[in-house]
């Protein structure tokens, strides 16, 4: 997707462009520019300010009528804007967001990004998902005017004008609307039931700012900007429903009904909440009316069945009351209890932080939403069904914090998004953790202590789940920096980066510059800008010009580009610390002098790149720690402490530990899980698999499983250790190195070996949002020679070498891998393509193709098994030694493991490579497909495998040409048995008997806690 869309207006001449151009004009126009030219510079003088900074916003006043009709789920509406233009600009055009037509149809800038990030295919196809605006007929100045939709924009229209809308002046635009409200699970407009969510729902015109249009479609993935004014909203629907809205409801008969159901709800029974069916609507109607000043936009919810409850703020600054409420269905009646004092709370928190809250009133409703956690507007939050109290009261904290950074500070949170969700995110953790500093990880995101025992997370703050996430992206060197506009972040990223990363980084500044100083430049910020439209330049300003510090670190490293942050202590010399920055980010860090159980002293020094020596205060402490607290996004943590004495200051212990451990620093773990093994000639084998940790990559990684095997008194196992690198702003994303060995029982008292060398490079994406990735890998393989083995002798060593490309489109919708390779040893030379791509049906189903293609460059007329197989390879042929086989030199098909193979080049599945299976030239395409429709959750796939090989030209039993059909079952990807019923003529004359052709894979690396995550 490409970035904001901006049409520029043909402007009036620029306010700056004429003094700086006017030596360089024409006598002529010098002229009769002068007239122009005093007045202009008596205007610099005067207000050398609002000149310097050219800013204006324009300012758009709304009176909408509109009735609700909750049977055929539609709104029917009237609006009158009154529009004034304090540009310097004529506005020749208008541009209009009429965002309900978003839902339209499968082909709006919604739809394709819904296809893209979820796989939503054909979604408004389905009439409940459909919406629409439509009855429009907008008149200016009650003068019919021309306007039109934009082309594959149906959510945004441009209306002509019929004269030219000066500096100053300003017009009343008016248009009838209707909106059909789609079912509430697409995005953030929506009914479910008789639910409503009426967000994103009136024609709103778009902003025009000092760089020009800014028109946006609606989006699930990015969110708003809007002008701001005067709403004044009245809403007809039947008389029993309950309504939240933005703004100050003006109809005394409604505050009545609401005191009385306020009271109601809190001396009621627990039983009524129970009841949650829709109760028939009134005959009856009401008109209510609310007014709000200062908005962009204007949300309400209305729901028959909600329960209320009310009470108010007083402002910590100006003493101003503030009315609160909190609307809820008997779903999460018992969790919303004291739904009202966090509400309380947190806006008397933040007012004290930033500066009072901007509005009179506030309302949280509970709702289905389909669109995150919670959705804010001004004055009023929607808040999706929640877990538990904590959750609940975060996600408030988070929508309640909102009202400063979206609805009273109005960014461009399409073009900068981290200055709203950034910021509010930042105060939510703030927030939270000073609410509740003990609470743990487990308690909300694992629930299971004893779980939380064996994941060794027992300890670990709540705060920490936002680093995890990051380091998870930051370790692979996926991140992407803040200040990007919405469309350009994956979908993972859209939350790590502008949720977890971004609250980590304006805590750290935070920390840095003292919570005092820090609010000051904050709420220096929000009162400057409070109902206008700052810019990152704006809230750079605000906090530079009130520390008097060098924060480039912050603005022009931590927010706007990747680059890490990586301290490293090297050396301790009395009160002299060394350090290292071993990443490219030069920002501040802190250093805590720990002792036993107690701190003693803590110093913050400013950033640099490179080594710096440090002096540190003297005491009675025995270690110090870069950021034991982790306010700072540190990459790595393991070295990041230093002890006073001691022959190994830097060491880390190593600990042992059962089973798995997130990352703990200041100790190396050995995770370990006891094992046993089989296999035929190993027999029983007891065992331990060993690796450093899981879910958050690291630089070195190691799996290792040795066994002592009973049937042959020898050791076996196999291991494996990855070394990532992971360069800043490179070619190249990551480059892993690796290094495998493996030994097993062989045929003939013998084990079988390998040892394999591999380097993987994977390229940095240009546009880190382009689903197409590419790597190139090479491998060198030295492995017990198999054909010796399987002809009863004495094996000695064969090399291989193994390199290629591969070319992969990651993603739900239509997937795609091909990989280019080329193998040799010292016998033969094999080179070949290999296509998969899948054509997505619906979710994870969908028709997977792949299309093989090998030539042998040399052949080994000796060992057949080199050459190009059409079928899986069994154990036997597998001279690579691939997968985990219990009974890997069975001979088929005398016991059950004989049946397991590997798929491989051909891709057929019917053992056929002894007989004519093996070949110089190959080509083959399989089909894969899952059940249709609603059958497509049972674990059955049709199959059909098509090959053509040089194996004997002749004509029948022999012919080159491979055909089988049948049905696969099992667990996707670990164990999935193959049926071929329908086989061609050649392959019936080698395998005749049905029962021969069934086949099975068995695949264990999904075991390997390495490869389990994503690369
Ligand atoms: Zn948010």
């Amino acid at each position: 997707m490409g970035s904001i869309l901006q049409i520029m207006e043909p402007k009036s001449p620029s306010m700056t462009e004429p003094v700086r151009s006017l030596l360089s004009l024409p006598a002529s126009c010098q002229v009769a520019l002068r007239r122009f030219l005093l007045p202009f510079l008596i205007l610099i003088i005067s207000f050398p300010d609002t000149f310097s900074q050219r800013y204006f916003q324009q300012e758009v006043n709304y009176n909408i009528e509109v009735s609700l009709d909750d049977e055929r789920h539609m709104l029917i509406a009237y609006e009158t804007i009154w529009y004034i233009n304090n540009s310097p600009d004529s506005l020749r055009i208008l541009y209009f967001h009429l965002w309900p037509n978003a839902y339209s149809n499968n082909n709006t800038p919604l739809a394709r990004q819904l296809f893209q990030l979820q796989g939503k295919q054909k979604l408004f196809n389905d009439p409940q998902l459909r919406g629409y605006i439509d009855s429009l007929d907008f008149k200016i100045n009650a003068q019919p005017v021309q306007w039109e939709l934009l082309p594959d924009k149906p959510d945004i229209c441009k209306i002509i004008l019929n004269q030219p809308l000066f500096t100053g002046d300003s017009i009343l635009i008016t248009t009838p609307f209707r909106v059909k409200i789609p079912k509430g699970v697409t995005s953030r407009l929506g009914h479910v039931g008789q639910s409503y969510q009426i967000t994103q729902w009136f024609p709103k015109p778009a902003v025009y700012d000092e760089t020009g249009w800014h028109p946006i479609s609606y989006l699930d993935q990015g969110e708003f900007y809007s002008e701001y004014g005067r709403f004044d909203v009245s809403i007809t629907l039947p008389a029993n429903y309950v309504v939240g809205a933005t703004g100050e409801l003006q109809t005394p008969g409604e505050q009545k009904w609401l005191e009385q159901l306020a009271t109601r709800t809190v001396c009621k029974d627990e039983t009524i909440y129970d009841e949650d069916d829709f109760p028939a609507s009134s005959e009856q109607t009401k008109k209510l009316r609310f007014t709000a000043g200062n908005a962009h936009d204007f949300a309400w919810f209305a729901d028959k069945r909600f329960h209320v409850r009310k009470g108010e703020v007083k402002l910590p600054h100006s003493g101003r009351e503030v009315t609160t409420r909190v609307m809820f269905t008997g779903v999460q009646a018992k969790l919303w209890e004291n739904a009202l004092s966090y509400v309380n709370d947190a806006i008397c928190r933040f007012s004290e932080w930033i500066g009072d809250y901007p509005y009179q009133s506030y309302t949280a409703v509970q709702s289905a939403l389909s669109a995150g956690a919670g959705m804010e507007y001004p004055g009023i939050t929607v808040v999706g069904i929640q877990d538990d109290a904590y959750s609940l009261e975060e996600v408030l904290a988070h929508e309640i914090a909102h009202n400063w950074f979206y609805a009273a500070l109005g960014s461009n949170e399409r073009r900068f998004p981290f200055m709203d969700e950034g910021l509010t995110s930042a105060y939510t953790a703030r927030y939270m953790d000073e609410r509740h500093p003990n609470k743990k990880l487990w308690e909300v995101y694992v629930k299971n202590r004893k779980l939380a025992k064996l994941l060794n997370i027992e300890k670990m703050p709540v705060q920490r789940i936002g680093e995890l996430q990051w380091l998870m992206q930051a370790r692979d060197n996926l991140e992407q920096p803040l200040d990007l506009p919405a469309t350009c972040y994956t979908d993972l990223n859209y939350g790590v980066m502008l949720y977890d990363k971004a609250a980590i980084g304006f805590n750290y500044l935070r920390a840095y510059l003292g919570d005092s100083l820090f609010d000051a430049s904050i709420q220096n910020y929000y009162h400057q800008w409070k109902f206008r439209h700052p810019q990152p330049k704006d809230l750079r300003n605000a906090f530079e010009s009130h520390t008097e510090k060098e924060l480039t670190w912050f603005f022009n490293g931590l927010l706007s580009t990747t680059k890490q942050l990586d301290y490293k202590m090297v050396r301790l010399k009395g009160q002299h610390l060394l350090v290292k920055n071993k990443g490219e980010l030069p920002a501040p860090l802190v250093l805590q002098g720990v002792g036993r159980d107690s701190l003693h002293f803590e110093k913050w020094v400013d950033g640099f790149e490179g080594e710096r020596w440090v002096e540190i205060p003297g005491g009675d402490y025995s270690e110090i720690v870069i950021d034991p607290n982790h306010i700072t996004p540190e990459l790595y943590r393991l070295n990041n402490n230093i002890r006073k004495s001691g022959a190994f200051p830097k060491a880390n212990p190593v600990v042992p530990n059962f089973l798995f451990s997130v990352e703990d620093p200041g100790k190396h773990t050995i995770n370990y899980i006891p094992a046993i093994n089989w296999t035929r000639e190993n027999k029983f084998m007891i065992g331990v698999a060993l690796h450093n940790g899981f879910l958050l990559p690291k630089a070195f990684e190691y799996f290792a499983m040795p066994f002592y095997a009973f049937g042959n008194n020898h050791l076996a196992g196999y291991g494996k250790i990855y070394y990532n690198i992971t360069p800043y702003d490179k070619f190249i994303r990551k480059a892993t190195i690796s290094l495998e060995g493996k030994q097993f029982g062989a045929p003939g008292n013998q084990n079988y070996q390998k040892a394999e060398a591999g380097l993987e490079l994977f390229f940095r994406n240009r546009n880190i949002n382009s689903p197409f990735t590419q790597m190139v890998f090479g491998n060198y393989i030295t492995a017990s020679n198999l054909s010796q083995i399987v002809s009863g002798q004495k094996a000695e060593y064969s090399s291989f070498i193994q390199m290629g490309y591969r070319l992969q489109k990651a993603g739900m919708v239509n997937p795609l891998k091909l990989v280019a390779s080329y193998e040799s040893g010292s016998s033969f030379k094999k080179t070949a393509l290999d296509l998969n791509y899948k054509l997505s049906y619906y979710g994870t189903a969908g028709l997977e193709f792949r299309l093989y293609a090998g030539v042998m460059l040399k052949k080994d007329p000796e060992v057949p098994f080199y050459a190009l197989s059409a079928s899986g390879r069994s154990g036997r042929e597998h001279y690579l030694y691939r997968g985990t086989y219990p009974d890997r030199f069975a001979i088929f098909p005398n016991t059950f493991w004989s049946r397991q193979m590997t798929l491989s080049e051909g891709g057929l599945v019917t053992p056929v490579n002894n007989r004519m299976g093996y070949s110089n030239h190959l080509i083959s395409l399989s089909l894969t497909s899952s059940l249709p429709e609603k059958a497509g959750w049972i674990p059955v796939k049709p199959f059909i495998n098509i090959l053509l090989n040089d194996h004997g030209l002749s004509e029948g039993p022999d012919s080159p040409f491979f055909f089988e059909g049948g049905l696969k079952t099992g667990l996707w990807n670990l164990f999935e048995v193959y049926v071929p019923l329908v086989v061609s003529r050649n392959i019936q004359t080698i395998n005749g008997s049905f029962k021969d052709r069934i086949r099975f894979i068995f695949s264990l690396d999904l075991f390997n806690p390495v490869k389990l995550k994503s690369r």
